[in-house]
């Protein structure tokens, strides 16, 4: 906790130092073609520094490195319970680093400096550190042979991991991807968003501070189509790993088929259905998880609860609910730790999000509150938090990601059409359901395409659950044992004895 106001924030903005190089073979560098972008905070449009816009020459000499660090050993053979050392360390020097890595990231990508400090530096932290203490707790197999046959199933780390991340979460994406590919032993080459470059450069250097070997963890920052292009088709990129859009996800598809064959591990967009039925156990609770769902990190959450569906008998006295619950979450200076919803990311996305709320105008959706932006006088991206009530499932509003704080309420009458318009999405990330019958919450639950699912909450899980998508939302999962899956090939090691 912290007991930093605003004023406070402001100064230490002013006086922090940032790095905007890439990081390779353990050293900041320039990109090759020393070409630089700028970094804009959403937060008042200041200009946080230029930032190296990596290309397909830095993605090969990161790869040569990566890959000479890995056939080194120096990372790859070390002993499990010396990984898992380096790993709780590396996790306890972003937790040394928090308020500096919180103030970046608030900056960078508009977000609260509350939910900075409090859940994306400490959720980053722990995912470093649950997946280096599991390391040397999962043991091998040993097949069930004949009597003159040994059968040993082994774990290799794959070798070089590329991992591309998005903007929303960057540095919690970014340590769900690094905490199992690092700790499994591999090579990593990081490809924050062009959008939120700066903690993901940062750690780079409390990597190698933690005992990580030089070339083991590198970061590229640049854009998509450069240096997220050349790592995709790279065929020295043994698997990557990606979070972001649904479209870029299958883009990455066809440049493991165009070149290497690399695997390719998916964590994509979402349009999550929060399902309230008549007996909800409290309709209070489930009102201020509906506002929450959509509103923090300004909606710019995969498994937002973007499309309400609420059984018609009970709409009109939950929907104002929703509305009064909905006032909590105004936005505000995200530096002041009082705010709870920040900026969003740019003015791209802001546009975007203005023009989704334009077409739920036209289709003919129902505003009941928000739908402008505000606090255009700060020059940063603010969009109130804003509800369309009379939504069918049809409209663009709700079949569409917004990625943004804008929800569509979905009335419905029995449990079977709940479950028909929840899953009628090419998206299958998340769902919640509300109801106090313990039949009804199971048999739905099961019914639902997604593969979260909450009951009676919005938002559950921790390190312990797998967490990705069914259909279109991506594939394998990220957290829990289950991710090391896409870090590790498997083995069969047959021996006549
Ligand atoms: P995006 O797909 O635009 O970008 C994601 C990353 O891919 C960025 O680093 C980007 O530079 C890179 N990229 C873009 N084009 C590329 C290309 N041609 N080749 C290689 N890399 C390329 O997504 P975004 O806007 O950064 O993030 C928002 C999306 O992320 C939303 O759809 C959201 O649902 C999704 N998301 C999913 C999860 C999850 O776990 N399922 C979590 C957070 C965000």
């Amino acid at each position: 906790m912290t007991t930093l106001t605003r004023s406070d924030w402001e100064q230490r903005a002013q006086q922090l130092k940032i790095e905007g190089r890439a990081f390779i073979n353990g050293e900041y560098t320039d990109a090759v073609s020393k070409e630089t972008f700028e970094c804009l905070s959403p937060v008042d449009g200041r200009l946080l520094g230029k930032v190296a816009s990596c290309d397909s020459a830095d993605a090969q000499r990161a790869v040569e490195n990566a890959r000479a660090t890995f056939e080194s050993g120096a990372w790859s053979r070390l002993a499990p319970a010396k990984r898992k050392a380096v790993m709780i360390r590396f996790a306890g020097l972003l937790k040394q680093h928090a308020e500096e890595l919180a103030l970046l990231e608030t900056l960078d990508m508009g977000k609260p400096i509350s939910d900075s400090l409090n859940i994306d530096v400490p959720g980053a932290a722990n995912a470093l550190s649950w997946s280096g203490e599991a390391i040397d707790k999962i043991y091998d197999e040993v097949a069930a042979t004949p009597h003159n046959q040994l059968g040993l199933v082994t774990r290799e780390a794959v070798g070089v991991v590329g991992a591309i991340v998005p903007w929303n979460f960057p540095l919690m994406m970014a340590c769900w991807k690094l905490g199992p590919a690092l700790s499994t032993g591999n090579s990593v080459i990081l490809k924050p968003s062009e959008k939120s470059p700066l903690t993901a450069i940062r750690i780079a250097a409390l990597a190698v501070e933690a005992g990580i070997p030089a070339g083991v963890l590198n970061v590229l920052p640049g854009y998509g189509h450069t240096v997220g292009k050349a790592l995709a088709l790279h065929n020295d990129v043994d698997t990557l790993v990606f979070t972001g859009s649904t479209k870029i996800a299958k883009q990455l598809l066809i440049y493991s088929g165009e070149s290497n064959m690399k695997r390719v591990w998916l964590e994509a967009g979402g349009k999550s259905p929060n399902i309230v039925f008549a007996d909800a156990p409290d309709l209070h609770a489930a009102a201020k998880a509906a506002a929450s769902a959509i509103a923090f990190n300004q909606g710019e959450v995969c498994t937002a609860g973007s499309r309400l569906l609420v059984e018609r008998s009970i709409k009109d006295t939950f929907l104002p609910l929703v509305i009064e619950a909905l006032k909590e979450w105004k936005p505000g200076n995200p530096l002041d730790p009082s705010t709870t919803v920040g900026a969003l990311v740019d003015t791209q996305q802001m546009n975007t999000v203005l023009s989704y709320i334009q077409s739920g105008h036209s289709e003919g959706a129902k505003l009941v509150t928000g739908g402008k932006q505000i606090l255009q006088e700060t020059g940063g991206t603010y969009v109130e938090p804003t509800i369309f009530d009379g939504v069918s499932n049809a409209m663009k509003i709700a079949q569409e990601e917004i990625f943004g704080p804008v929800l569509s309420v979905i009335a419905f009458d029995t449990a079977a059409e709940a479950i028909k318009i929840a899953n009628d999405t090419p998206y299958g990330l998340a769902a919640a359901v509300w109801t106090a019958d313990i039949s009804k919450a199971h048999l739905t639950a099961k019914a639902l395409r997604a593969g979260s699912v909450w009951v009676n909450q919005y938002d559950g899980g921790d390190m312990t659950a797998p967490f990705g998508g069914f259909k279109q939302s991506g594939n394998g999962r990220d957290k829990s044992l289950h991710a090391f899956d896409k870090y590790t090939e498997l083995k069969s090691t047959w021996i006549k004895l």
